[in-house]
């Protein structure tokens, strides 16, 4: 049996669950996830009995070649031939998943699918994504490797003059170079007052000694992701920039100590909080802890103050606390682990230095 054929059957099993008689497929991710084809347009259409793949003329020697244990369905107009594929399985509804679906799409498909209802069935296929299995780890593992390589990067390159820009290339490049690496997302590198924006894109603005320097980059291998997060500061940093290095450190290294499988990821976020909020800067950590990492940057579990997940053994998470203060700068310092029965994997396999590095 393939991992393909495993994964649908566990979809059936949901679907099944859900009370839905059959599910549409449309979310790009969840589309390679179940299938294996990575084509621009494309959507499943399964029930206990089928497993198609709807896609258009571009992708018939692609879909042979990817997704063998589904049945290619090629239609020229998307929402009537998808609309046609539905009808002719015979339900009288199909689940969808409206975080994939714009309305417009909703609207075309709903009329062309005439009495058959489009009933809203979500996070199916996401949850499933959420626990890695042995190979999916391997794979992050490697983005892992991969990213961590790009951070020494860029981290050897930073000294005062150099362009925010500068350093994302190097950081690409670096990722490109090995074959197979993709980027996961494109880097976050901000310098000085921009490294309290969170999610602060390279600009051209040149290092200068003193600043504090956000690197949050990941590459992807073979489709799945990996992420990570260092700060440096360049050349000399002062007393008040190595305090909120020291404590976002401490609440990392609490976090990844009491990260375990069965583990509400809200109680997760908030063992880090709670040290950040002591400290008085609590008001400065207004992102979640961290969240699941695999086909996409950002996927489940979404570990924060209002997440309902839990962590279970095979889950990829980061923990990246982070501290943002106008007037210092910012610090995150972000690792990717894997829950195991007995704790967590460090997948990024060096953990930041235990003081804020002065590079440069
Ligand atoms: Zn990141
Ligand atoms: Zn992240």
């Amino acid at each position: 049996m393939t991992d393909y054929a495993r994964r649908l059957e566990r979809l059936r099993a949901a679907v099944a669950a859900a009370a839905a008689p059959s599910l549409l497929v449309s979310g790009a991710a969840n589309v390679c996830y179940l299938s294996g084809f990575t084509g621009s347009q494309g959507a499943l259409v399964v029930d206990r009995e089928r497993a198609l793949l709807v896609s258009d003329f571009r992708y018939r020697f692609q879909a042979a070649e990817q997704a063998a244990d589904f049945e290619f369905v090629e239609v020229e107009r998307w929402a009537e031939g998808l609309a046609a594929t539905i009808r002719a399985l015979g339900h009288a509804a199909v689940g969808f998943e409206s975080a994939h679906f714009t309305c417009q799409a909703h609207a075309k498909l709903a009329a062309a699918l005439g009495d058959v209802a489009l009933v809203a069935v979500d996070g199916l296929v996401e949850k499933m994504r959420a626990v890695k299995d042995a190979q999916e780890l391997a794979l992050i593992e490697q983005a892992a490797a991969v990213s961590c390589g790009a951070v020494e990067e860029v981290m050897a390159l930073i000294r005062p003059g150099v362009r925010e820009r500068e350093l994302a290339l190097a950081a690409e490049d670096h990722i490109r170079k090995e074959a197979g690496a993709e980027l996961a997302f494109p880097p976050i590198i901000a310098s000085g007052p921009r490294s309290a924006q969170c999610h602060g894109e390279p600009g051209p603005r040149e290092l200068a000694v003193g600043d504090l320097v956000v690197i949050d980059l990941g590459a992807r291998w073979q489709g799945y992701g990996a992420d990570i997060t260092r700060t440096v500061a360049v050349g000399k940093a002062d007393g008040r920039q190595r305090e909120v290095y020291a404590l976002c450190r401490r609440a990392q290294q609490e976090a990844l100590g009491a990260l375990r499988a069965g583990m509400a990821c809200a109680e997760l976020d908030g063992v880090a909080r709670a040290i950040i909020e002591e400290a008085g800067y609590g008001a400065h950590f207004g992102h979640g802890l961290g969240h699941g990492v695999g086909l996409e940057p950002h996927e489940a579990p979404r570990v924060s103050r209002t997440s309902e997940d839990s962590l279970a053994t095979g889950m990829t998470v980061t923990v990246e606390p982070g501290i943002y203060l106008a007037e210092v700068g910012g610090v995150r310092l972000e690792d990717l682990v894997a829950v195991t029965e007995d704790g967590r994997r460090v997948l990024t396999r060096a953990l930041p230095a235990a003081e804020l590095p002065e590079v440069g």
